[in-house]
């Protein structure tokens, strides 16, 4: 009798236990490095342990993460995807067609984890590096035919209702096709966000508003977060607005816990302009954004899950250009991104009324790229970098801008980087997307489920089932 009641004491207690095991994580995060393929992520740690003058990596944080696996990223019309196919197939589990935001291939509406997390009860951020209506972001909160309706995904974002919103701005604030009609900033406020500029301004806040949108202030240079490797102290940054996510969302709600989305925007960028030691710096940044959510993890180790992967690889980015060899260390000269120096060079044309000489350019190309000081120079390097500028400074002053899908540089910022690129023998076959696998690191409660090869859309349907969102 005896045994008997303790053999049921027993098997209740492992219920409880397994019940206890089995509960589902309150707070999700979902990090999307936009571009990140395995090789972006490989080549950080190659160039991190380089910078100590050793062989080999240095681990980034989220690489260390116990569960691995890797993803395929076809869209539904294409091998190849795009941001906004790549990003519904994320939020919603469903393949598209490239160019579309939250919906599926004959253009119905399909519902988001963000918004299945919405509707469970959990307070919903979206984050990002670039503008907050761009196809990553708008996938988890928008429905569109086309990702270039930046207006009208723009509209949605405070018919969600989702409690925080943080990146760089609005791409296309005023409606343009219609001047008339109203601002973005203007539709956001009156569905109750409180829009701050800056982390200073969303601290002052004090967890009074419900809703927020922070992004940074009126006298930045782009409607995107700036580059890691171009920003100043006064910038916002991703792990700022990370900061401020989870400081604003863990307020509202102790009990329903919260999703909550980041994406690394510019690992992108940096790759459709082939600047490979922007790219890496733009990495290095993400991990620090994805450490925020580490640290909050290790507070509540049970209750959190942690998820990072990408849309889609950018580039090709190869890693070796045939002589069994890399020299990553070359790439700390960089100073600035590609884009970046080309702002200064615009900025020595302004100064210069328009006479830059060529010794002021080797300076600028030293202090920025580090050539004819730390970083050698072949004949050939210098000879193409003379008549670069020979052509785009001088006589007819025949400037061919370097284009990538988001900028227009000066040529001769675009060669500074190609030149520092062979020198570190890395090389781009492509400014576009590639179907390369990308990486999936997990950890926390339910991260055991994201191992092996998966699908893109297999992934979030794996977190709503493990974080119970109907
Ligand atoms: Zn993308």
């Amino acid at each position: 009798m005896k045994t008997k009641r303790t053999i049921s004491f027993i098997a209740l207690a492992i219920c409880i236990c397994i019940a206890g095991f089995a509960k589902a994580p309150k707070y999700v995060f979902y990090f999307i490095g936009d571009g990140m393929g395995l090789n972006q992520v490989v080549a950080t740690q190659y160039y991190l342990r380089s910078c100590k003058g050793e062989l080999g990596i240095t681990p980034l944080g989220f690489a260390q993460f116990p569960y691995t696996g890797i993803a395929t990223s076809y869209s539904g019309d294409s091998d190849v995807t795009d941001s906004a196919a790549g990003g519904t197939a994320l939020a919603t589990g469903h393949k598209t067609y490239n160019g579309a935001i939250g919906v599926d291939l004959n253009a119905n509406p399909v519902t988001s984890i963000a918004e299945m997390a919405h509707r469970s009860g959990a307070k919903v951020g979206v984050a990002t590096s670039v503008t907050i209506n761009h196809a990553t972001p708008a996938s988890f909160y928008a429905h569109q035919k086309s990702r270039n309706d930046y207006y009208a995904i723009g509209t949605q974002l405070g018919t969600s209702a989702f409690e925080f919103f943080g990146g760089g701005d609005f791409a296309d604030n005023i409606n343009p096709n219609d001047h008339s009609a109203p601002q973005l900033y203007d539709l956001t406020r009156e569905a109750g966000y409180a829009i701050v500029r800056g982390y200073d301004e969303y601290k002052d806040l004090k967890g009074k508003q419900d809703k927020v949108l922070l992004i940074q202030k009126e006298d930045a240079v782009e409607n995107t977060l700036p580059y890691a490797i171009d920003a100043s102290k006064k910038d916002l940054t991703l792990e700022k607005v990370t900061t401020a996510a989870i400081d604003h969302l863990y307020k509202k709600n102790h009990k329903k816990g919260f999703f909550l989305m980041v994406e690394g925007g510019k690992i992108d960028y940096a790759c459709h302009a082939n600047d490979a030691a922007t790219a890496l710096q733009e990495v290095v940044d993400f991990d620090n954004a994805i450490n925020v959510a580490y640290k909050f993890y290790k507070k509540h180790p049970k209750e959190t899950l942690i998820v990072i992967t990408a849309d889609h690889e950018t580039g090709g980015f190869t890693l070796g250009n045939g002589s069994y060899a890399l020299n990553f260390a070359a790439l700390q000269a960089q100073k600035a991104s590609q884009a970046g120096f080309s702002r200064i060079v615009n900025k020595m044309r302004h100064d210069s009324k328009d006479n830059v000489t060529w010794k002021q350019m080797q300076k600028a190309l030293t202090e920025y790229f580090g050539f004819w000081d730390t970083v050698q120079l072949r004949e050939r390097d210098e000879q193409a970098l003379r008549s670069e500028y020979e052509r785009s400074f001088t006589g007819e002053k025949n400037v061919k801008m370097a284009e990538s899908l988001y900028y227009r540089d000066e040529p001769i910022s675009a060669l500074a980087v190609r030149i520092l690129n062979r020198i570190a023998m890395v090389s781009w076959p492509v400014g576009s997307h590639t179907a390369a696998y990308v990486p999936v690191f997990a950890i926390g409660n339910g991260a055991e489920q994201f191992t092996g090869q998966m699908n893109n859309t297999d992934i979030p349907k794996k977190i709503a089932k493990i974080a119970d969102y109907k």
